[in-house]
């Protein structure tokens, strides 16, 4: 489950960013999860409770928005939404040599301060 050494990460970048700009605290952070990432959203939120127990950042909102990727098959060429619940079958052909084309990232959208 990499969730957790994400969610630690983002903890780290956070507290850089808090002590940088001098922030009193952070009331909530948004980050974007694509369907593609390989990311679990609701995982990543478990583990961001996880990593903030005992920090400053206890109360801080975790909010994770999804952004619906989209593959290319290989074989037909069909581009297509794929969910993160998706098994990853064209549905247009079947074929499941797929290219993602969009959502495999998972981004730090917004910190918003206290
Ligand atoms: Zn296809």
């Amino acid at each position: 489950m990499h969730e957790l050494g994400i969610c630690d990460a983002l903890l780290k970048m956070v507290d850089k960013i808090a002590k940088d700009e001098q922030l009193d605290g952070i009331k909530k952070i948004t980050v974007e999860v694509g369907t593609l990432s390989g990311v679990v959203p609701r995982y990543l939120e478990d583990c961001w409770t996880a990593v903030v127990d005992g920090t400053a950042y206890l109360d801080t909102e975790f909010v994770v928005e999804v952004i619906t990727g989209k593959a290319k098959c290989f074989d037909c060429g069909e581009e297509f939404d794929a969910g993160i619940n998706d098994k990853l079958i064209c549905p247009h052909c079947g074929g499941n040599r797929l290219i993602p084309i969009s959502g495999r990232d998972l981004t730090l959208k917004e910190i918003e301060a206290i």
